[in-house]
C-alpha cells in the first residue's frame, strides 16, 4: 500500500506524518528522487507533515516517452468509447469512495477548512462524470460541398498533453484538464504545484484502479523550474494545459511556440464587482464577503474590486464590513472554520506588503490585515476604502484576503472602472434591472461573469479569461475541442 493510501482518513487522525510519497509514472510508484524530497507544510500550523520525491527532467523524459509510446499504440486512444466511459465514470465513484482521505489531504496540504476540501473533491468527482457522459457525444461532422465527394471532419486526441496545475484548487483545476483530455484519448503527464502534490498523486493510483492502462497518465511531482520547464519544453508534449499565475504562463507560451505545441492557459485576474443602488443588498453582500474572501483569497476568480454606486456605497461599506468582521477565521479541521490560512509565509508576506502599499498610497484600512496570532499562516481578511483609480492595489492580483471597495456615479463609469484592467477573468453585477443586466453584461471585458450571484464555474458551460486573464477555456463540451484536432477527410464520389 503506498503512503498515499494509508494516510489518515479523517481530520481527526490527520495530525500523524505521512511516509515518503513517491512520484507515479507507468503505474509505479518513484521514490527515487534527483534532490532531496520535497517537505509539505501545514499552513494551518506551519509544521512539516509530509515528503514527497523530489523529480526532475529524467523523470519528466521518462514519463513523456512513455506516455507518448502508449499513444501511439493505441491502448487508450483506440480503445472503444464504451471503455473510455466507464474508466472515466468508475474514476468519478471511486474519487466519491475516497472523499474524505482526499479531503484531508487537500485540507492538510493547501490549508483549506475541510468542509470547503470536501465540496472540492464532490466537484471533482462530478467533472469526470460529465466527462464519462460527453465520450460518446463529442465527433465531427459531415458537411455539404460542391466538390464529387463526400466531406467529413474527425476529432483527433493530440497526443501527450503537459498539465501543470497551481495550489489553490489542485485536485479540482487537474480533474478539469485530466477529464476531457482522457475522454478524447490522450497521453497525459501531470505536473501538480511543489506544495500541493498529494491529491494528484493519489488521483493517479485511482486512474489505475478505475482502469486507465499503465503510461497513459503520470504524475511528476517536483520544482516548476525543473521539472515543470522539462515538461512544458519536452518536443514530445504537443499540448500544454497550465493554470497559475500570468508571468509562468507567458513562460509556457514562449516554450511551445518554440515547436507550435497547442496551449491553453489559464491565469491571473482582477475582477469586479459590480453593485448597482437597486440591488438587493442583504443577498448581494452574504455573497459578495465570499466572493472574494473565499479560500482566504486565493481565487483566480476572487472579486477583489467592488465598484458600489455612490448612493449606497457607505451602507455597503458598513454592513459588508460588519459581514466580513464576522467570518470564522480558524483552524482548517474544525468543521464551522470559513477562512483557513495563506498558503505560504512567503505568500502571506507577499500580500501584507501589497496592503502596506496600498497604505502608504493613501488608502484607508476599514478592517482586518493583521496577524491573529498563534501558529500558521493566517491574516483577517482587509477592507480598503479611499482607494485612488491609479493604485496599483486596483491593478495587481494580490491573491490573498485583501478588497478595494470605489464607488461609482453612473453605469458608463462602472463598465469603464471594470475595464479598466490588464486581466479578464470573472466578474458579478447586482442590479434588479434586467435591461441593465444585460447591457452591463455584455459591456465588461471578461471570459465569465455572474448577474445577482458570485459563482463563476460551472462544469457544463466554458471557464477561462480574456485579456492577460489567459486563453482557451476549460469545462462544458468545448474543452473537448482544445484537447483534439480536428481533421477534414474527403472522398471522391468516383
Ligand atoms: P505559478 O507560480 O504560476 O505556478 C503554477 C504552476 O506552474 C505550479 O505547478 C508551478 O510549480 C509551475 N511552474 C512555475 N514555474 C514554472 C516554469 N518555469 N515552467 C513550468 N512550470 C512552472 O502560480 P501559483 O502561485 O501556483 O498560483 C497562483 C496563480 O494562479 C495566480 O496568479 C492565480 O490567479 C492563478 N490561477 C488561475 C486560475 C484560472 O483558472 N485562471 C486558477 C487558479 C489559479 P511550483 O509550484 O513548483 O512553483
Ligand atoms: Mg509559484
Amino acid at each position: 500500500m503506498s503512503a498515499l493510501a494509508a494516510g489518515a482518513a479523517t481530520a481527526e487522525a490527520s495530525a500523524e506524518r505521512l511516509g515518503l510519497v513517491g512520484g507515479h509514472i507507468d503505474g509505479t510508484v518513484l521514490v527515487d528522487g534527483e534532490g532531496p524530497p520535497l517537505e509539505l507544510v501545514d499552513p494551518s500550523t506551519g509544521r512539516a507533515f509530509a515528503e514527497v520525491a523530489r523529480l526532475g527532467p529524467e523523470a519528466v523524459d521518462r514519463a513523456v516517452r512513455l506516455a507518448h509510446e502508449r499513444f501511439v499504440a493505441g491502448v487508450w486512444r483506440e480503445a472503444p468509447v464504451r471503455r473510455r466511459r466507464d474508466v472515466l465514470r468508475t474514476l468519478a465513484d471511486l474519487v466519491r469512495r475516497d472523499q474524505e482521505r482526499l479531503a484531508v489531504l487537500e485540507s492538510r496540504s493547501a490549508g483549506k477548512p475541510i468542509a470547503a476540501a470536501r465540496g472540492e473533491v464532490g466537484a471533482a468527482a462530478a467533472v469526470f462524470d460529465y466527462y464519462a457522459g460527453a465520450v460518446d457525444k463529442f465527433g465531427g461532422a459531415t458537411i455539404p460541398t460542391q466538390a464529387a465527394g463526400h466531406l467529413l471532419t474527425f476529432r483527433e486526441p493530440i497526443g501527450v498533453c503537459g498539465l501543470v496545475t497551481p495550489w489553490n484548487f489542485p485536485l479540482l483545476i487537474l480533474a478539469w484538464k485530466l477529464a476531457p483530455a482522457l475522454a478524447t484519448g490522450n497521453s497525459v503527464v501531470v505536473k501538480p504545484a511543489e506544495v500541493t502534490p498529494l491529491t494528484s498523486l493519489a488521483l493517479a493510483e485511482l486512474a489505475l484502479e478505475a482502469g486507465l492502462p499503465r503510461g497513459v497518465l503520470a504524475v511528476v511531482p517536483g520544482q516548476g523550474s525543473v521539472a515543470g520547464e522539462a515538461l512544458i519544453g519536452h518536443e514530445l508534449v504537443r499540448k500544454v494545459s497550465f493554470t497559475g499565475s500570468t508571468a509562468v504562463g507567458v513562460r509556457v507560451m514562449q516554450r511551445a511556440a518554440e515547436r507550435i505545441a497547442r496551449v491553453s492557459l489559464e491565469l491571473g485576474g482582477k475582477s469586479a464587482n459590480l453593485v448597482f443602488a437597486d440591488a438587493d443588498l442583504d443577498a448581494c453582500v452574504e455573497s459578495s464577503v465570499f466572493a472574494v474572501f473565499d479560500n482566504a483569497g486565493q481565487d483566480c476568480c476572487s472579486r477583489s474590486r467592488i465598484l458600489v454606486e455612490r448612493s449606497i456605497h457607505d451602507e455597503f461599506v458598513a454592513r459588508f464590513s460588519e459581514r466580513t468582521a464576522a467570518l470564522r477565521i480558524g483552524p482548517t479541521a474544525d468543521e464551522s472554520t470559513e477562512l483557513g490560512p495563506l498558503i505560504t509565509a512567503e505568500h502571506r508576506a507577499g500580500v501584507e506588503s501589497h496592503l502596506q502599499r496600498a497604505l502608504d498610497d493613501g488608502a484607508e484600512l476599514v478592517l482586518g490585515g493583521r496577524r491573529p496570532g498563534g501558529d500558521g499562516f493566517y491574516l483577517e481578511p482587509a477592507v480598503l476604502t479611499g482607494v485612488g483609480l491609479d493604485l496599483p492595489i486596483l491593478r495587481d492580483e494580490v491573491f490573498g484576503p485583501v478588497v478595494a471597495i470605489v464607488p461609482f456615479d453612473s453605469e458608463e463609469a462602472a463598465i469603464a472602472l471594470a475595464n479598466d484592467s490588464d486581466y479578464g477573468l470573472s466578474g458579478s453585477l447586482w442590479t434588479r434591472d434586467v435591461g441593465r443586466a444585460l447591457r452591463v453584461a455584455r459591456a465588461v471585458e471578461t471570459g465569465m461573469l455572474s448577474v445577482n450571484s458570485s459563482s463563476s464555474v460551472h462544469v457544463e458551460g466554458p471557464f477561462g479569461g480574456v485579456k492577460r486573464s489567459g486563453i482557451g477555456r476549460e469545462q462544458g463540451m468545448v474543452a473537448l475541442e482544445h484537447y483534439t484536432e480536428l481533421k477534414t477527410v474527403f472522398i471522391s464520389r468516383d
